[in-house]
């Protein structure tokens, strides 16, 4: 292998392969698939980036194709969300298709298989035909429609098309081998009737085609080179080209379906089913609540294309199943939005210091940078006053050495201001710590450049001026689910593991300049992690989602 080849994954080295073979690059060509029956998940984004990436690195033409053969489960809805997760990802498709374009075309051929012996129209019962489906060992039974003449099979399918037959009364199934080691290739069933509205066609069909036919002859229609598809689809492959070999020569174009594992991520799941019945349940607000693993949760809860694709990228292709943990998304979260995040202050868990000789009507705006890894970001400014609010575990009558944030005696820097020294506490009839008192040193500006400003303190804190700080709520988020694989034991529903703390609401006092922050704007509040604006959040009412915590901090929060 070569020195390059080793940095390529094995959906890659396929793709080289096929080239070295004969195929021309510009028969390159790939899809993504959703069904439009839920909201897009992680395990999507793994997929979209997977065929978009092979799209940019070939400079191949990449479709966005809905599988839409289920009108039962099927909505526009679903399909809005798909295409602006799509898009919001970063990603551009060359066309929108369809499954349901192909509905006539399908059809036609499904009639031409009739007419070659290759189709029946079998009356039995689901039940019926289950049972006949025989066991890997043990081969099938056939049907005892299986040879109908094709005339009565042409006369029964276009009643079912017409929708004369009830739903369940007929199907149509391909005749391959009732003996065939791959029970897939036991005489598969290529349509169903379904009575039922179709999002794009409406009533036009009464009859559906199920995935494994619609979908290679779907690649097949639009030349998709390469197929890209989860691993339980590995016994499908061998239906997949019998369909194929079906409608087209040999000297067509063909396309090829390979395998990849599906990706999981920890302590959620992620499974349209389920995340389904997360929001059925109201267990959490909707398909974009801020804990759901689905793209559209994700965005409002302020993780970052960027994050989601660097953190596809990174876990790569494979060919077995794993679980990942969210930490590792969270990290790639972190990585992103440190770069871009404008921090601010703002304080969760208040306090009231008083500072004691600093004057009562005074207030100073002072700069504060908005971003330390951005030169581009500026500075803004911050008022201070003679109160302030400090986050109550920021402070301590007494602790120990170890100990770098405010205690009685002590000093600490307040970020962007002046030091302060605690000199004694106030408290209410039940003990409860309500002011801690300080004085400043006048000196000590930060940024001055004088020597008092310079001098060293150990821990500095984030404040807000009590009379100028904005009121918001704060959506404080934790896993959705208590363990790492919630859908794991079959035993049990995985709606058992659900974290009943997932959400905290708290209200935050922030520093006046977020008083304008915008829906999905992302913030640092320093010291305590990424935050940002809500979809719902409004001028007069702030919203902010917790996106992550912080990993490290300029003040360490423990001891
Ligand atoms: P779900 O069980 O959530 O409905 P699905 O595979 O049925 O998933 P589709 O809409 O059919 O959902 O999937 C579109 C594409 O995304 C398919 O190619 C599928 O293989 C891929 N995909 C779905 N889930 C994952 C996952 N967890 N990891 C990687 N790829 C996935
Ligand atoms: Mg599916």
């Amino acid at each position: 292998m070569s020195e390059e080849k080793k940095g390529l994954n094995f959906i890659e080295q396929i793709i080289e392969e096929d080239l070295k073979n004969g195929y021309k690059k510009d028969e390159l060509k790939f899809r993504f698939p959703p069904e439009p029956n839920g909201y897009l998940h992680i395990g999507h984004a793994s997929s979209i980036n997977l065929n978009f990436g092979l799209g940019l690195k070939y400079n191949a033409p990449v479709n966005l194709r809905f599988d839409d053969t289920n009108p039962a489960k099927e909505e526009q809805e679903y399909v809005d969300a798909i295409k602006k997760d799509v898009e919001w990802l970063g990603f551009k498709w060359a066309e929108e298709r369809y499954a349901s374009d192909y509905f006539q075309q399908l059809y036609d051929w499904a009639v031409a298989m009739i007419k070659n012996g290759d189709a029946y129209v079998d009356s039995q019962t689901s039940e019926a035909i289950a049972e006949q489906k025989g066991t890997p060992t043990e081969p099938g039974v056939a049907s005892p429609y299986r040879d109908r003449s094709v005339e009565e099979n042409l006369q029964l399918f276009e009643a079912m098309k017409n929708g004369e037959t009830a739903e369940g009364e007929h199907v149509l199934r391909a005749k391959i081998d009732m003996a065939s080691p791959n029970m897939l290739m036991r005489d598969p069933i290529m349509y169903r009737t379904l009575h039922k509205a179709h999002h794009r066609t409406n009533n036009d069909w009464k009859i559906y085609p199920m995935y494994d036919w619609a979908h290679g002859e779907s690649d097949f229609i639009e030349s998709i080179s390469h197929s890209f598809c989860t691993l339980e689809f590995l016994p499908h492959r061998e239906l997949y080209n019998w369909f194929i070999s079906k409608v087209s020569t040999p000297q067509d174009f063909q396309p090829k379906q390979r395998e990849f594992a599906r990706r999981n991520l920890s302590h959620t799941v992620v499974s349209k089913r389920k995340l389904a019945q997360l929001v059925e349940k109201k267990i959490v607000e909707g398909w974009d609540d801020p804990r759901m693993s689905t793209i559209s949760g994700m965005r409002r809860r302020g993780y970052t294309p960027m994050a989601i694709r660097n953190f596809a990228t990174s876990i790569g292709v494979g060919k077995r199943e794993n679980v990942i943990d969210l930490s590792h998304l969270e990290h790639f979260v972190r990585e992103d939005l440190n770069k871009t995040a404008p921090r601010v202050m703002a304080v969760l868990d208040p306090l009231k210091v008083v500072i004691t000789n600093y004057e009562e009507e005074k207030e100073e705006w002072l700069e504060a940078e908005n971003n330390p890894e951005d030169e581009t970001a500026g500075n803004r400014e911050v008022p201070f006053s003679r109160e302030i609010y400090i986050e109550q575990d920021d402070f301590r009558e007494e602790a120990n050495r170890k100990f770098f944030r405010l205690k009685l005696g002590g000093e600490v820097r307040l970020k962007n201001a002046y030091i302060i020294k605690a000199e004694e506490v106030v408290k209410d009839d039940n003990g409860n710590i309500i002011e801690v008192h300080c004085t400043y040193d006048p000196k000590s500006k930060s940024g001055s450049g004088t020597e008092e400003s310079m001098r060293k303190v150990k821990g500095t804190l984030h404040w807000v001026s009590a009379k100028h700080a904005i009121k918001a709520q704060v959506n404080l988020y934790d896993r959705l689910f208590t363990v790492e694989s919630p859908d794991a034991d079959k035993e049990k529903d995985f709606l058992e593991f659900i974290n009943p703390n997932s959400l905290a609401i708290v209200t935050g006092y922030l520093e006046p300049s977020l008083a304008s922050a915008e829906a999905l704007q992302h913030f640092q509040f320093q010291r305590l992690g990424y935050f940002c604006v809500d979809k719902n959040s409004m001028e007069k009412n702030l919203v902010f989602n917790r996106t992550v915590t912080l990993r490290d901090s300029w003040a360490k929060k423990s001891n």
